[in-house]
């Protein structure tokens, strides 16, 4: 095995990217190029940034700044019950668009009691 740096094709919400430099072994037999464990964290990490997917300290933020648990953050976002932990642990990512959803409910805490408080949903029903 040859450890090299190269680029490497992945996809991102459905396009071909490629992330420049990754640490890679080549199979010198075969010829052929896996990534490295540290490689594969360098890919993770890129994409993150690419995607803009909010990150965990982010999700916490939301948390503790609504003193919300995830289950009420779940029911507030309208989300499964475990995506909110699955994101938490980076199990899941999270959308470009929900990231930035999460980050404008940080950003402005006027938005966020409205969500709260969904008071259209009183209108409509009056
Ligand atoms: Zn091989």
């Amino acid at each position: 095995m040859i450890v090299l740096k190269a680029s490497f094709k992945t996809t991102l919400e459905g396009k071909t990217v490629t992330v420049p430099k990754v640490e890679m072994e080549r199979c010198d037999q075969c010829n052929e190029s896996f990534l490295t464990p540290a490689g594969s964290r360098q890919v993770d990490a890129w994409l993150d940034e690419q995607s803009e997917t909010i990150t965990t300290e982010e999700l916490q933020q939301f948390l503790d700044q609504y003193q919300l648990t995830q289950k009420q953050a779940a029911e507030i976002l309208r989300i499964g019950e475990k995506n909110f932990s699955r994101w938490l642990n980076g199990r899941q990512r999270v959308s470009a668009s929900m990231s930035n959803y999460i980050r404008t409910l940080i950003a402005v805490p006027q938005a966020f009691e409205i969500l709260r408080n969904k008071p259209w949903k009183t209108t409509a029903s009056a």
